[in-house]
């Protein structure tokens, strides 16, 4: 079956996480293009998922139907005005970088244009990703499928109806799993205080995230509430950790943290 053809302006380390998905879930590498100005990362891609390769953004551009920018955000202006002689108003363009709101876009373009605003996260680049996807009024259904069908290659996705929302997907999904990062060396530094070696406290703490998330997610009707009160048993050992964490505020530093989050990515756009 023929597919709609796809170019990538960019192809970094978003680009090929994407690619590499659509490649794994079936989609044809013969509709599949990118572009790059230096050629190891093309020949790359070529080599291990066998899509159609180009230095010339404008002829690639030209004959596909849907336009992927893959830029980063200090390039965009330029790419997009390069982009803005052609004929754009049957193609769909995805954006998928941070922090720069579809009003720019249209500043860059200067023609109508059917754009959808995605914010994937690092662990798309593992298929476990969680992206936010924004459709602009007028955007078509097909178009917003295939938008899905494209940014769900990397994991799951969540459709906002107000663009500013997406910066709340920022703060719990964009950002997020720094905060894991974060929360799993403080637990790995107190291992290696209490005398535990550095490869041991880094297998218990990340099991232990890997199963609670699974748990998390193969028990969705339980409130995250019970869960924690599950493995909390009065007076014993969890007990205690909770009841430190919560005189410690951690809820208060989360909400902060989250807060200043969404401010940073309302100054940046
Ligand atoms: P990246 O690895 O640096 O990829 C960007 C690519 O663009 C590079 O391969 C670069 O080529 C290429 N490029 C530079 N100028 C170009 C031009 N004029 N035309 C075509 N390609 C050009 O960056 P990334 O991490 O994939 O990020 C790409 C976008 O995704 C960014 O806007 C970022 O905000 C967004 N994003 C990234 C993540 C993430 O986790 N990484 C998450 C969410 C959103 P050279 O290296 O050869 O210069």
């Amino acid at each position: 079956m023929t597919q709609t053809t796809v170019c990538f302006i960019g192809a970094g380390n978003m680009s090929r996480s994407i690619i590499s998905g659509m490649v794994t879930h079936g989609y044809d590498p013969q509709c599949i293009y990118a572009t790059n100005p230096s050629q190891p990362k093309l020949s790359a891609l070529q080599q291990d998922f066998g899509i159609h390769i180009a230095n010339d953004n404008l002829a690639i551009a030209k004959q596909c139907n849907v336009i992927v920018l893959s830029v980063k955000p200090q390039l965009m202006q330029q790419v997009c005005q390069q982009l803005s002689t052609l004929d754009l108003s049957s193609k769909l363009i995805i954006t998928i970088a941070a922090g720069i709101p579809a009003s720019r876009y249209h500043d860059y373009f200067k023609q109508p244009i059917q754009l959808i605003r995605t914010m994937p996260n690092t662990p798309t680049q593992i298929g476990f990703g969680m992206t936010g996807l924004y459709a602009q009024q007028g955007v078509s259904e097909q178009h917003k499928q295939l938008c899905q069908l494209i940014m769900q290659s990397g994991g799951k996705t969540l459709w906002v109806q107000q663009e500013d929302e997406l910066n709340q997907v920022i703060a719990l999904a964009g950002s997020s799993p720094a905060y894991f990062f974060l929360f799993l060396e403080s637990m790995v530094d107190a291992g290696k205080k209490m005398g535990m070696d550095e490869t041991q406290a880094r297998e218990l703490a990340q099991q232990a995230a890997l199963g609670a998330a699974q748990m998390v997610i193969q028990n969705p009707q339980t409130p995250l509430a019970t869960l924690r009160s599950n493995v909390t048993s009065k007076g014993g050992t969890t007990a205690q950790a909770v009841e430190t964490f919560e005189q410690g505020g951690l809820r208060e530093l989360v909400d902060n943290a989250m807060n200043h989050c969404v401010a940073r990515a309302n100054e940046m756009a």
